[in-house]
């Protein structure tokens, strides 16, 4: 062999080497992590806890529990962990992942209810109920998420006919901090009930829950373009008024030349039996039925980083959006647009992140509350990279109740740099838009970032304090414990 030769079969065996070793290390990425080390999609708060549980039959969770007591540890408790203020872990704590916690436990067709353990997903649900016919009455706008995870945050979804989860709850069995179990519902244990639901872990671990079901019905979509000063009294006039509408959503643009002013509608308009226009006959049946994967990931993915990055990004993003609009007269099951996409937005930069909020505001006040927002952003120089609105309707349920009246809820999508400098200036751009929402007459959502200051989320929900208060009554040790407790507790 030719010294050249030699050279160069030495190079690419080198290059080889190299390229193993560096997929080897992409590939193993995560084995590299600290088992212990626990954080939320926002990654905002990496917290380090004292041990793993993983939460698999509810003996073991009990005997967690117990040992936990014994030796004086914290306990704090996981979903799928898209919350975003470390609602769902905190320091040295003895930490329960839920996700293995997920069998369906009872079925029961004729009176449309199901039981399942917490960890289990609404995916899960979908997945065995949809043969049924039936589907889930109130769920966030994606189906990734615990159900426990769901309960403890009382979420809201897009139907306009129900508030929040509460009111499709009919009981569940809670976890105490003493180890014992309840049986908890509107007639047991009554007052936990609405303690529990929108009470972040802090009563105690929900084991098994029974839910409510619907008809998993046809709907074909319908799609309107209007300015945001128009979409309150539409939204009352053709929306409300409608009883055939079973979801509705609407997006506002983020597009430089149209900022918060041009909005889009999408309504799933329920499709009738006797409806000539939209039969839905037996061939179609099977593919309507069929419950559908996210699709193009990895291109929605690399659109929406160029709208995290440039104007012109959301420029097109807002474009692609409308592109949409031509989805008019879609037919789809109830489940299939129960389940839209989400794994595209999954980010994970080192240097900046995605976080969410979300403001509800009395009807009436929705346009001058996005003139608010507009004004913030633009005055903050703020990386807003979605805005989409939702109608919540009123629920008399819930300690922590943020649906007290009609609203819509505003969700935003901010991109900010994870160093200190930019996670300050969130938080008091944060504080701007929080204040501007009680001046509107409305409130934030509990489930996010830690921003709001102890007064404002005093000012968003004066019950606070009573809940914190009950929450000792219950749990005089506060062994159940995350970091939302431990910033807004006043004995903190
Ligand atoms: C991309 C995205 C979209 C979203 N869309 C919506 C939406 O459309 N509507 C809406 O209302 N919300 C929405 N949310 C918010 C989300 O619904 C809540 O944050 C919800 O709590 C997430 O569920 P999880 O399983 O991730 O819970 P986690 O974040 O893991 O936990 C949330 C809380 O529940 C507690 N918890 C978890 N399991 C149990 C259990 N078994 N027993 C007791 N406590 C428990 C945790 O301790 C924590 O306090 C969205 C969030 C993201 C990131």
């Amino acid at each position: 062999m030719t010294r050249k030769k030699t050279m160069w079969t030495v190079g690419v065996l080198v290059t080889l080497v190299v390229a193993i070793i560096f997929l080897w290390i992409v590939t193993n990425e995560n084995r590299f992590e600290d088992e212990l080390l626990i954080q939320d999609v926002s990654r905002l708060s990496p917290t380090k806890v004292k041990e793993v549980v993983q939460g698999k039959e509810a003996e073991g969770l009990i005997e967690a529990v117990q040992l936990a007591q014994k030796e004086n540890l914290k306990v704090s408790i996981g979903g799928a962990k898209h919350s975003q203020g470390g609602h769902a872990f905190y320091k040295d704590s003895v930490w329960l992942d839920m996700r293995g916690y997920d069998k369906i436990l009872n079925f029961d067709e004729k009176e449309k209810t199901i039981t399942v353990q917490s960890g289990a997903t609404w995916k899960q649900i979908q997945d065995y109920i949809n043969p049924y016919g039936l589907s889930v009455k109130v769920m966030q706008s994606s189906n990734i998420f615990t159900i426990g995870g769901s309960l403890s945050s009382n979420v809201h979804g897009r139907d306009p006919r129900y508030g929040t989860l509460i009111e499709t709850v009919d009981s569940f069995r809670l976890l105490m901090a003493d180890g014992t179990v309840k049986e908890v519902s509107r007639t047991d244990n009554e007052e936990l009930f609405p303690l529990v639901i929108g009470g972040y872990g802090l009563f105690g671990v929900i084991l098994d829950v029974t839910l409510q079901l619907t008809d998993d019905v046809f709907y074909v979509s319908e799609m309107k373009q209007l300015n945001y000063e128009a979409y309150a009294s539409h939204f009352q006039q053709h929306i409300l008024a409608d009883e055939t509408i079973g979801l509705h959503y609407a997006r506002l643009s983020i597009a430089p030349n149209s900022f918060l002013e041009d909005m889009y509608l999408t309504n799933y308009k329920l499709v009738r039996e006797d409806n000539e226009l939209y039969p839905v006959d037996e061939m179609t049946f099977d593919q309507l039925t069929t419950l559908e994967e996210e699709k193009n990931v990895g291109r929605n993915k690399f659109l929406f980083n160029l709208s995290r990055k440039f104007d012109w990004g959301k420029g097109m993003s807002w474009y692609v959006q409308q592109q949409f609009l031509s989805d008019e007269g879609l037919i789809l099951s109830r489940n299939n647009a129960m389940s839209p996409f989400i794994e595209f937005l999954e980010y994970e930069s080192a240097k900046n992140t995605d976080i969410l909020q979300e403001y509800f505001v009395p009807l009436d006040q929705f346009a001058s509350f996005v003139d608010g927002i507009r004004e913030v952003v633009d005055s903050e120089d703020l990386n807003l990279l979605n805005a989409t609105v939702r109608y919540t309707k009123a629920s008399d349920e819930g300690f922590l109740n943020y649906a007290k009246e009609d609203t819509f809820a505003i969700v935003l999508l901010f991109n900010h740099p994870l160093s200190d400098v930019g996670i300050d200036h969130m938080e008091q751009a944060t504080q701007k838009i929080v204040d501007l929402a009680l001046a509107h007459g409305g409130t934030y959502y509990l489930t996010y970032q830690l921003y709001p200051n102890p007064t404002q989320i005093r000012a968003a929900y004066p019950e606070i304090d009573a809940f914190f208060e009950k929450k000792r009554a219950y749990d005089p040790d506060e062994r159940f414990m995350n970091q939302f407790y431990e910033k807004y507790n006043p004995r903190n």
